[in-house]
């Protein structure tokens, strides 16, 4: 029997869960997700061999909310799926941290009020992930809370990277680039050292490449410059969101098309990027896998934006050593990789197609000037982590 960390990942729609073994580097235990809340709820774990360890679906309409999930995750852990192990710490991935949470910190009265203040900056997220934490009090009010941001990785970005050319009074008042897929890139970072010395001490892409999608340059592990700003919907496109888009074509919306901001943000975070283009799916396997020229197109677009920034972030660095391919495509999809690989010939980039096929995890040819590698994310490996870390440090 182990003390145990439970990690917990809160959507709009889902519950992710991790259980990690509180050992040195926590050990993975369980994971699993509880998906259509809401709406149509049902539940998936898996233990550390990835063995089913438990399931359920509940009937269409039943509506499961994050209460309802958590107090299901916690009976369900009670009734043996922990096998003896006990929970002492839950650490949550939080979307915002502003620029006063630049690390992990332990969840209190103060920090709740501070992390509150910070919902109309990520309207669509924040409420989710707080909504864990407050339901995760009431149930265990005595469990110590850690919560890891999005963002703080990227507080290291020099000034003018986080800022734009407004009147300095939005500054003032919060509007800044502030970046996410923080916790991805920061594990990224953990383990380079391990993977590859010269990425590890010189300047390296990592291309977080999921149904969101973002880019991050760092120099010495640390970011320099990334490609998403104030919101998620910032820089390259994606599944649904639009990445960079003119701000003039918000304003003709609005007065042509008399969208308000409710409805500008459903168009932009939810109708647009591969979905919205191609016409047929947000979802890049199915894409690839289409006839229509419009999915073609879609997928153009996705590369190009991917090749432009990758222009845009190597002349940030000054130069490129190395990039690094995460996230359900950068993982997953030698074809998407190649297509990104060739877009960075220019820069110095090898691509070894047969490495590649394979799936890595060094895709580069020895004779590249540029190495290139695929590293799976593991953002609740960092939240164990951190979690595990705040809660030593407040008690030495
Ligand atoms: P999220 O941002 O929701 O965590 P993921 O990192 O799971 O998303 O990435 C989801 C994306 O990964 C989808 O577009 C999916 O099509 C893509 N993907 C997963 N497997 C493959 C594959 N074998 N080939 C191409 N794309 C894939």
């Amino acid at each position: 029997m182990s003390d145990a960390i439970l990690v917990l990942n809160a959507g709009s729609s889902s519950l992710k869960f991790s259980v990690f073994l509180d050992d040195e580097p926590p050990k993975p235990f369980l994971r699993g997700q509880l998906e259509g809340l809401f709406t149509s709820p049902r539940f998936m774990a898996r233990d550390e061999a990835g063995e089913l360890a438990g399931s359920k679906e509940w009937s269409g309409g039943t509506k499961l909310g994050h209460d309802g999930a958590i107090e299901y995750l916690f009976d369900w852990g009670r009734q043996g799926a922990l096998r003896g192990n006990r929970i002492v710490a839950a650490g949550h991935r939080v979307a915002h941290g502003g620029l006063k949470f630049t690390k992990a910190v332990r969840i209190g009265a103060e920090v709740m009020t501070a992390l509150d203040e910070l919902v109309p900056l990520v309207p669509l997220h924040q409420p989710h992930n707080l909504a864990a934490i407050k339901v995760v009090a009431q149930r265990a009010p005595d469990l110590p809370q850690v919560a890891c941001f999005d963002t703080s990785f990227h507080r290291t970005q020099p000034a003018v990277a986080q800022m734009f050319a407004l009147p300095r009074r939005f500054a003032d008042e919060g509007i800044y680039r502030y970046g996410f897929h923080g916790l991805s890139y920061e594990y990224i970072a953990s383990v380079l050292p391990r993977i590859d010395q010269r990425a590890a001490t010189g300047r390296t892409i990592v291309a977080h490449l999921g149904n969101g999608a973002s880019m991050c340059a760092m120099k010495n592990r640390q970011c320099i410059a990334t490609t998403m700003g104030f919101s998620s919907i910032e820089g390259l496109p994606m599944g649904t969101r639009c990445g960079a888009l003119d701000p003039g074509v918000l304003l003709y919306l609005m007065d042509r098309h008399n969208k308000d901001a409710r409805a500008l943000e459903t168009l932009l975070y939810k109708e647009s990027g591969l979905l919205g283009l191609s016409g047929i799916s947000s979802d890049v396997r199915t894409l690839l896998a289409s006839p229509d020229a419009r999915a073609a197109e879609a997928l153009d677009y996705f590369v190009y934006r991917i090749g432009r920034e990758l222009g845009s972030l190597a002349a940030a660095l000054g130069g490129l050593d190395a990039i690094i391919f995460t996230g359900g495509i950068g993982e997953n999809s030698d074809v998407i990789r190649a297509r990104v690989c060739r877009e960075a010939t220019w820069l110095g980039l090898i691509l070894d197609e047969a490495a590649n096929n394979a799936g890595g995890p060094k895709i580069s040819r020895p004779d590249s000037r540029v190495a290139a590698w695929v590293v799976p994310a593991n953002e609740e490996l960092m939240i164990a982590q951190h979690t595990q870390h705040v809660l030593s440090s407040a008690n030495e």
